[in-house]
């Protein structure tokens, strides 16, 4: 009898197909596609499984007197349901029984005041090679040594503040870990040493002086990522000088997750103007930065000298609304100049159109200046509890919540 001998690379032929197979069934295959119970997952596995599924996962947490911290309180596709395109999936995650011991310990106080700080020039100098006290370049120290910034970036973060965006803060979200404060920091007059270009590498894409304003910020991104690094720079119309690279500079900021707002076209004291021209100055800012920025600069004007000082001012309206050029614009918030830390913005004294800043310069820790303001702050900074879905304050402190906030409000 002929015996049928099947040739060995038929053989292996069919084993690495079958192997294949097999691989592809155990790592590959999904089918997924119903909800599961998300009661033993962690946050990283629940990320992970809505992502692979698609939904859009929307995570908050909460306290919680028995399920124990960073397990699921509720999951809002419950456990069977198919899944199905562009689901939401809403889970509230458990912060563990409130503990008032810890919240104490911590100080964690969320009606604390918030520094806001107020930048302008940084010059590549130490601060030996100026005339000045500490870091100040000039008398009054609107500009800064590169050192001394490096020495303010180490103390914010050595005393427990991590950045959050000034556009964050004015809409109330305020996402720093349990135990640390909240600081914003502003950059006026789109001075070229904010983000001073040196050329272009071999990509295509601006170098930055690692000594100017934004070359530091990296910097310090890298050192610490758990900062938070961001700020919010106010320009005028010459944007950042340079006008050869204004499309990639503010294509940087953005992508590095920095924002641009408004200082007005060409910087006048807003009590020295008409009305008309108080609208030409902002809407005319506001038309160059959506020709640039579509929709992703931050419509928040630092007031030129800080003036005016006062709301009633009759240009103060063209400051907050108005029409150039046919096309309207509105602030949500302007910012003075000076002198200390801004109230929290849960508190019913935070008013988005008159934000208070510290004046980032140095003066034997008197006037306001940055030593004095952190000194101040001591007393009664903003203390998260880490959960900007909710606010955490000493019973006693209740009373200064704004009503208008709508985050559950716990106290102790
Ligand atoms: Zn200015």
């Amino acid at each position: 009898m002929k015996k049928v001998r099947i040739k060995k690379w038929v053989w292996f032929v069919f084993v690495s197909l079958l192997i294949g197979i097999i691989v592809w069934f155990l790592f590959f295959h999904k089918d997924e596609t119903v909800m599961k119970d998300l009661s033993s997952f962690h946050e990283t596995e629940i990320k992970k499984y809505a992502e692979d599924l698609g939904l859009q996962l929307e995570l908050s947490y909460e306290y919680h007197d028995t399920i124990e911290a960073g397990k699921v309180i509720s999951q809002s596709i419950e456990a069977g349901t198919k899944i199905e395109d562009n689901m939401n999936l809403k889970v509230v995650l458990s912060l563990g029984k409130l503990d008032e011991e810890a919240l104490r310990e911590a100080g964690v106080n969320e009606m604390g005041k918030v520094p806001i700080m107020m930048y302008h020039g940084i010059h590549n100098l130490k601060n030996e090679d100026t005339d000045y006290i500490g870091g100040n370049v000039d008398k009054d120290g609107y500009q800064r040594t590169a050192e001394a910034f490096r020495n303010d970036l180490e103390m914010y973060y050595q005393n427990g503040y991590r950045m959050i965006r000034l556009n964050d803060y004015v809409d109330g979200i305020v996402d720093v870990p349990f135990g640390k404060s909240p600081i914003v920091l502003t950059f006026d007059d789109g001075l070229k040493n904010n983000i001073l270009v040196t050329g272009v590498d071999e990509n295509g894409e601006i170098i930055i002086d690692p000594n100017s304003a934004v070359g530091i910020l990296e910097e310090f991104k890298k050192k610490y990522p758990d900062f938070g690094v961001t700020a919010t720079f106010f320009i005028n119309g010459g944007l950042f000088e340079q006008p050869e690279y204004n499309e990639q500079i503010l294509e940087y900021l953005i992508e590095h997750g920095y924002d641009i707002g408004n200082h007005t076209y060409t910087h006048p004291d807003f009590t020295r103007i008409s009305y008309d021209t108080a609208v030409t100055e902002v809407g005319k800012m506001y038309v160059l930065l959506e020709q640039y920025l579509k929709d992703q600069y931050v419509p928040i004007i630092a007031l030129p000298y800080g003036s005016p000082y006062k709301k009633t001012h009759d240009n103060f309206s063209a400051i907050l609304s108005g029409t150039y050029d046919e096309v309207s614009y509105q602030t949500k918030a302007t910012l003075q100049v000076g002198w200390e830390s801004n109230v929290s913005p849960f508190s019913k004294n935070f008013d988005p159109q008159f934000i208070k800043r510290i004046r980032a310069y140095d003066n034997d820790g008197t006037e306001f200046d940055i030593a004095y303001c952190f000194e101040a702050l001591k007393k009664n900074r903003y203390i998260s509890d880490g959960n900007k879905n909710q606010i955490t304050i000493p019973e006693e402190n209740l009373s200064y919540v704004s009503e208008n906030v709508t985050l559950s409000i716990v106290t102790y």
